[in-house]
C-alpha cells in the first residue's frame, strides 16, 4: 500500500511541476504576443462546407436579353464606339464566368479584334464560334433611303454573340477536350470598299498553330421563325452528330434533314485549312441586311434551341 502512496505522490508532483511549467511557458508566450489594433477579428470562423455552384440549364430568356443589349448599342460596325462597347463586354463576360478570355488583334488589311475564350488544358481542340460586327450599310433594304444607314443586326450577329456568352456561362467546366468560344471581327462588310466578307476569321485561321478537331460557327440562329437545314459546304460527318443531337433533344422541326444554302461564312477558312467544320446558319430571314433586322424578330425559344443543342452536344462529347 505504501508504495502505492509514494507512487501517487510521485505523480502528483510530476504534474504539479508539469502544470507549472505549462503555465510559465504560457507566460513567456503571452508576453511577446503584439496587441492587435483595433478592428481586427479575433477569431476566423472555417466554413465547414464549401459549396460548389451547379452550372444553371442554358436561359434562352438570358440570351435575349443579352440579343437586346447588344442592339441598345447601336450597329457593331468596325471602328465604332459600339464595336469598342462590344469587345469591351464580350471580355468582361468571359471573366466572370471563369474564361482565360483575351482579345487577339490581328491585321490583314484591317485591325481584327477577334475576342477569345479559352477552357481547357489537354485534349482535341473545339472551336464554338459567331460574328459580332454589323454591317455598314443595310443594302438590301426595300426602302433605298435607308440602304446607307448601318445595321442593328438583332439576328444576324447579336444572336450568335448571345448564344455564345449563355455558352459561356452555363457550360460545365470539366470537358474532356480543350473549348475556345472566338468572337470574330469584320465578318460581314463583303462587296465594300477596303472590306471583304468573313476578314476575322480569315485572320484567326491563318494564326492558327494547331489543326482543331472541329469548328462549329453560328449565324443568323434567332429568327423566331427558326429554320435550319444543312448547310451544302459543312462537313458530312459533324453536321451528323449535331443534328442526331437535336433530333434527340426533339428539335428535328427545327434542325431540317434537307440542303439549304451554299454560304460563305466563319466556316470556309477553317474548311480551306482543311479543318472540319460547319455553319448553322438560317438564312432565310426576310429582314437580312436591312434596317428591320431588330429584336422584334427575335425570339428567346430560338436562341435557347441552337443553345441546348450545342450544350448537350458539348457535354456529351
Ligand atoms: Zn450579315
Amino acid at each position: 500500500m505504501k508504495t502505492t502512496n509514494n507512487t501517487t505522490i510521485a505523480l502528483l508532483l510530476i504534474i504539479v511541476s508539469a502544470l507549472t511549467a505549462c503555465s510559465q511557458a504560457s507566460q513567456a508566450t503571452i508576453a511577446t504576443i503584439t496587441p492587435k489594433p483595433f478592428g481586427t477579428p479575433t477569431h476566423v470562423i472555417t466554413p465547414t462546407q464549401v459549396v460548389t455552384p451547379t452550372p444553371r440549364a442554358f436561359s434562352g430568356a438570358q440570351a435575349y436579353e443579352d440579343v437586346q443589349y447588344q442592339a441598345s448599342l447601336g450597329p457593331r460596325t468596325p471602328g465604332s464606339e459600339a464595336h469598342d462597347q462590344i469587345v469591351s463586354w464580350i471580355l468582361d463576360e468571359l471573366k466572370l464566368a471563369n474564361w482565360n478570355a483575351e482579345i487577339q488583334e490581328l491585321q490583314n488589311g484591317q485591325t481584327i479584334k477577334n475576342v477569345i475564350g479559352k477552357r481547357g488544358d489537354t485534349g482535341p481542340l473545339i472551336i464554338i464560334g459567331a460574328h459580332y460586327d454589323s454591317r455598314f450599310i443595310a443594302d438590301q433594304d426595300p426602302d433605298p433611303n435607308l440602304r446607307s444607314q448601318a445595321v442593328i443586326g438583332a439576328n444576324d450577329g447579336a444572336s450568335g454573340v448571345a448564344v455564345l456568352l449563355e455558352l459561356a456561362r452555363t457550360l460545365p467546366d470539366n470537358l474532356p477536350f480543350r473549348l475556345w468560344l472566338v468572337f470574330f471581327d469584320a465578318e460581314d462588310n463583303g462587296g465594300i470598299e477596303g472590306w471583304d466578307w468573313i476578314m476575322g476569321s480569315r485572320a484567326f485561321v491563318a494564326a492558327l498553330q494547331e489543326k482543331p478537331e472541329a469548328a462549329v460557327i453560328i449565324d443568323m440562329i434567332g429568327d423566331s421563325n427558326l429554320n435550319i437545314p444543312i448547310e451544302q459546304n459543312s462537313n458530312p460527318a459533324l453536321v451528323e452528330e449535331i443534328w442526331q443531337v437535336a433530333k434527340n433533344l426533339g428539335y428535328e422541326n427545327i434542325f431540317l434533314n434537307q440542303p439549304g444554302y451554299s454560304m460563305i461564312d466563319d466556316h470556309t477558312p477553317f474548311l480551306e485549312a482543311g479543318i472540319p467544320a460547319i455553319d448553322i446558319i438560317d438564312f432565310d430571314y426576310p429582314y437580312w441586311h436591312t434596317s428591320q433586322d431588330t429584336p422584334d424578330k427575335v425570339s428567346a425559344a430560338s436562341l435557347e434551341i441552337i443553345g441546348k443543342t450545342l450544350s448537350t452536344w458539348l457535354s456529351t462529347r
